[in-house]
């Protein structure tokens, strides 16, 4: 047998990952080639790599750790629990205590009428959830015609079949025969991208319009749900016009459909207030969360639902569940991070100190030649990268290359940054303290800079 340690060279612990770990959304043979950044060790919101780098991680892991790393609590809760019970399953009329303490905690820090929490091991599972819960919620009430579930394109729901389909992202739907049947995808509320000549707000309206056009054509009778991230993560970031959730409640409201908001990236403090429904002023039937419910350090994921869909659904046998619902372990994290958010007054300092202080920043980026357009909300942000402003022009190169190019100035100057498509997204860690935040603008402005020489240098700067 192989014995595997940090101590390895880095360049065979890249060979062996290479040779028998299948990386999730990555070109294999392209990472095999040049071999994947091997991180160690974390702590606050640095990474250490094999090779001794320090990395400042502006993703928060994948939008999940906002607590920040290396913190010994949750590793002791996870270690107290599992040495009093490592498993055990609530499906056949048993329960056990951390599940309890967990649900009974997010029926309050939740909106008010969302009492009730499905657990699952990740958001893709809850999404899940979702889907056949909606639809057996409305054939409980004697409307089983009430089946589609309306989306937006360039949502991000998960990457299992169900939650794939939810989501609108066309490169999953080309591989795998997705979407499932009955999900409809209507049009983001990205201005920057597809706002045309319409003015922000004016946009807004209009994208929203498009669920009751869609709502109309389908039929309200077949319509069982709308789906949408309160902020757009995965899809790069996409803060909507201020015009647009209100009139998608107003029309939810209208047809009495019911409204799921995935909160995965936006719940737990990442928009400035517990949830992203607050901050955008959506009332929810049904919360999706995950991620930063245990900032990272544990899978789990949830359904929080209603009084009513929670009643409906209790009158008899849902015929679901997942071997890891409400996982002990997961579930003691979880609690664990919620007290450290509480008690240390995480969201307070997002709201009051960070966000505040990056938005600052974050706005200066505006005055970069390469940067159209710096969107933030709390501690998620974008930069939407053209050559030429006053247009908004895409570039002329295939879609992400010069994002793509930025992204690996970043990964050079020990910022983790993603980018999607031309946009750089930003998600740290919520514990960021004002000088780091300083140390992530120096980075960002020298890999723009940096990205930006090299589009030039190799003829990419032109308008599409
Ligand atoms: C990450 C994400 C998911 C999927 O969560 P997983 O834990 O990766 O399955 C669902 N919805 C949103 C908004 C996400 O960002």
């Amino acid at each position: 047998m192989n014995i595997i340690t940090n101590h390895m060279p880095t360049q065979e612990l890249q060979r062996i990952d290479a040779a028998h770990h299948m990386h999730p959304f990555t070109a294999g043979h392209a990472l095999a080639e040049k071999g994947a950044r091997i991180v160690k060790a974390a702590k606050g919101v640095w990474l250490t790599d094999t090779d001794g780098e320090q990395i400042l991680d502006a993703m928060a892991g994948l939008w999940c750790v906002n607590i920040g790393y290396g913190r010994d609590e949750l590793a002791d809760a996870a270690a107290r629990q599992m040495r009093e019970l490592p498993y055990y399953n609530t499906f056949f009329q048993t329960s056990h205590v951390p599940v309890i303490a967990l649900a009974s905690r997010l029926a309050e820090l939740t909106p008010d009428g969302l009492d009730h929490v499905f657990f699952a091991g990740s958001g893709s599972e809850a999404n899940d959830t979702n889907i056949r819960m909606v639809r057996h919620y409305w054939a409980l009430k004697g409307q089983p015609e009430k089946r589609i579930i309306i989306s937006r394109k360039n949502a991000y729901h998960g990457s299992s079949v169900g939650s794939g389909s939810l989501g609108g992202m066309v490169g999953m739907h080309a591989q795998g025969g997705l979407p499932i049947p009955d999900i409809h995808h209507i049009n983001q509320p990205d201005w920057w991208s597809e706002g045309g000549e319409m003015d922000r707000e004016e946009f807004g309206l209009a994208r929203a319009r498009e669920l009751e056009q869609a709502i109309e054509e389908l039929g309200p009778e077949n319509v069982a749900a709308f789906i949408g991230e309160p902020v757009q993560g995965a899809g790069g970031v996409i803060v909507p016009p201020e015009s647009y959730w209100p009139e998608i409640q107003r029309i939810c409201d209208h047809y009495g459909i019911l409204l799921i908001a995935d909160e995965v990236i936006c719940g737990f403090g990442r928009t400035g207030n517990w949830f992203g429904s607050q901050t955008m002023g959506i009332r929810p039937h049904i919360m999706t969360i995950a991620k930063g419910l245990s900032s990272g350090y544990q899978p789990i994921g949830g359904s929080v639902v209603c009084d009513e869909v929670a009643d409906v659904i209790a009158s008899g046998e849902f015929n679901h569940g997942y071997t890891y619902s409400g996982h002990p372990v997961a579930c003691a994290v979880a609690m664990e991070n919620l007290r450290i958010l509480e008690e240390e007054k995480v969201v307070e300092h997002v709201r009051d100190v960070a966000a505040p202080y990056l938005a600052q920043k974050w706005a200066e980026l505006e005055e970069h030649p390469m940067v159209g357009e710096a969107r933030i909300v709390g501690m998620m942000g974008s930069l939407a990268l053209t050559p030429h402003k006053a247009s908004r022009a895409a570039f002329k190169a295939e879609k992400g290359t010069v994002g793509y190019i930025c992204r690996d100035r970043c990964f050079a100057n020990n910022l983790v940054m993603r980018h999607v498509g031309d946009r750089m997204v930003i998600s740290p860690p919520l514990i960021l303290t004002p000088a780091e935040i300083d140390i992530l603008i120096e980075r960002v402005w020298k890999s723009l800079d940096e990205g930006m020489a090299e589009v030039k240098a190799e003829g990419l700067w032109e308008s599409a």
